[in-house]
């Protein structure tokens, strides 16, 4: 029986989202009968879930199909899914003439009846769908962590940021029900789940098609949900980012002490050359709130981008301050990438790549510094973590904090080593500037 079955292997780039998108399109790819193997080699069917956000990680699938066209020979086929596959709909069959699906990520839920196509042997494209209502809701969801799982609470993008592709491959906003996303979380804790993350481009956009709950109302009735640990949401945009989230995360206790609320630019001229909708005194006022909770000490990350069109010296610096000003414990930092589709494709005063990258290595060292300060600040702290796994070679157990901190530590000898998924307590002995060390406390 089993070797008649179908096989698949996928392979999955970019963000969170397409990560869990993946859990959900194997899931579903299972209960068709397909099994799951984890080589190209042994897979009939192979699936990129694709990221277009920067060119590199656009370019990555291609030079993927180039490396594996041979194979077709062997009689497999290809599925290319995800967000290059929406922007560049049919032309991959002109580039990749041996792939045999093309699908964006607003038409899995017709996953099935393009496989039955492909199975026939005949092309199968999902890409017009993007103006749907519906979500990705599958039963089939197999995730690859029993400890910590992504629940998608609503899809696609309405803000249409200057440089971004995510409204154009992913589609509209669309939020699943409150009810639907409650359901799912109570099945998860049932199944031993006790960390789980809500997802989003845009979580706090979020409106419930029930008009029972807005964001935070259904951030603490996750957070509420019995055998529920730590509850964790990405990503926020600013401009949306309310004072009810706040007071929800600081009264909620399963609720993370991290927030990752991406800024793009310190400087208001590019802010609004970015479409992003707010000032970096609006951003500010959003971080006061958090700075002014009563209860956690909120750990805040974000993302910026440098070079973008036009950006000046001065303007840079003002991202520069920014830093200083929030005091961050993480920040992903991107040069600006040109992208298909947006209007920042057609501003005046690219900057050039040699420019771009210097301003990168400016920001990342003033980073570096602004963290080995705040993390040095732990030394002593004595703070629950989630174990996620060894690292053999130094004997140390490896642990997540609330803040989203990784702390590794060690346990005292004659003390049994506790279990991946376990929470547990660990004094700080060694700060760095991305990670802590220090040893079980017993
Ligand atoms: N929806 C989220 C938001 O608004 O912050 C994040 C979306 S995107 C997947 C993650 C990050 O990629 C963005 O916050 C931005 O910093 C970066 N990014 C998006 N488009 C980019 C581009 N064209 N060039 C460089 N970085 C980009
Ligand atoms: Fe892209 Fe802006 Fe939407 Fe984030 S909010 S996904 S950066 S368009």
């Amino acid at each position: 029986m089993s070797s008649l079955q179908k096989t698949f292997f996928i392979e999955t780039f970019g963000c969170q989202m397409n990560f869990h998108d993946s859990e959900k399109v194997v899931g579903t790819l299972i209960s068709q009968g397909y099994r799951q193997v984890q080589t190209v080699d042994e897979a009939d069917l192979i699936f990129y879930n694709t990221c277009s956000i920067r060119d590199k990680a656009e370019q990555k699938v291609f030079h993927r199909l180039a490396d594996f066209k041979r194979l077709q020979q062997q009689g497999k086929q290809f599925a290319v899914i995800g967000c290059v596959a929406q922007q560049e709909g049919e032309k991959i069959f002109e580039r990749a003439p041996h792939v045999s699906l093309v699908a964006g990520s607003a038409s899995y839920r017709n996953l099935p009846q393009m496989l039955v196509q492909i199975g026939q042997g005949q092309r199968a494209t999902g890409l017009d769908d993007r103006q749907t209502d519906q979500t990705f809701e599958t039963e089939f969801t197999a995730r690859t962590n029993p400890h910590r799982g992504y629940i998608t609470i609503i899809e696609g993008c309405d803000k249409f940021c200057a440089y971004c592709v995510v409204p154009y491959t992913r589609g509209k906003e669309r939020s699943r029900t409150s009810e639907s996303v409650l359901a799912e979380a109570h099945r998860m804790a049932d199944a031993g789940y006790t960390d789980i993350q809500l997802l989003g481009q845009n979580v706090n956009s979020y409106s419930d098609p029930l008009g029972k709950a807005s964001f935070a109302e259904l951030l603490a009735s996750v957070g509420e949900v019995p055998g529920i640990r730590r509850v964790r949401f990405t990503t926020s945009h600013p401009r949306h980012f309310s004072r009810d989230i706040v007071d929800a995360i600081d009264s909620v206790p399963t609720l993370c002490e991290h927030v990752h609320l991406p800024v793009q630019s310190g400087s208001n001229r590019v802010l609004d050359a970015m479409y992003r909708e707010y000032t970096r005194e609006l951003y500010l006022e959003r971080i006061s709130w958090m700075k002014a909770a009563r209860n956690k000490t909120f750990s805040i990350t974000t993302d910026v981008i440098v070079g973008f069109p036009g950006e000046t010296e001065a303007e840079f610096e003002e991202t520069l301050t920014l830093l200083d000003e929030v005091g961050y414990d993480g920040v992903f930092s991107f040069k600006y990438s040109p992208r298909p589709n947006t209007p920042a494709l057609e501003y005046a005063d690219a900057i050039s790549d040699e420019e771009k990258t210097r301003r990168l290595a400016v920001l990342n060292e003033k980073q570096r510094e602004i963290q080995r300060a705040r993390y040095a600040k732990h030394l002593g702290d004595i703070m629950e973590v989630m174990v996620e796994g060894y690292n053999r070679p130094r004997g140390q157990v490896i642990g997540r904090t609330s803040q989203n901190k990784t702390l590794n530590f060690s346990v005292p000898p004659g003390h049994a080593e506790p279990a991946i998924g376990a929470y547990v307590n660990a004094r700080v002995t060694v700060t760095f500037p991305n990670s802590l060390a220090g040893e079980m406390v017993v």
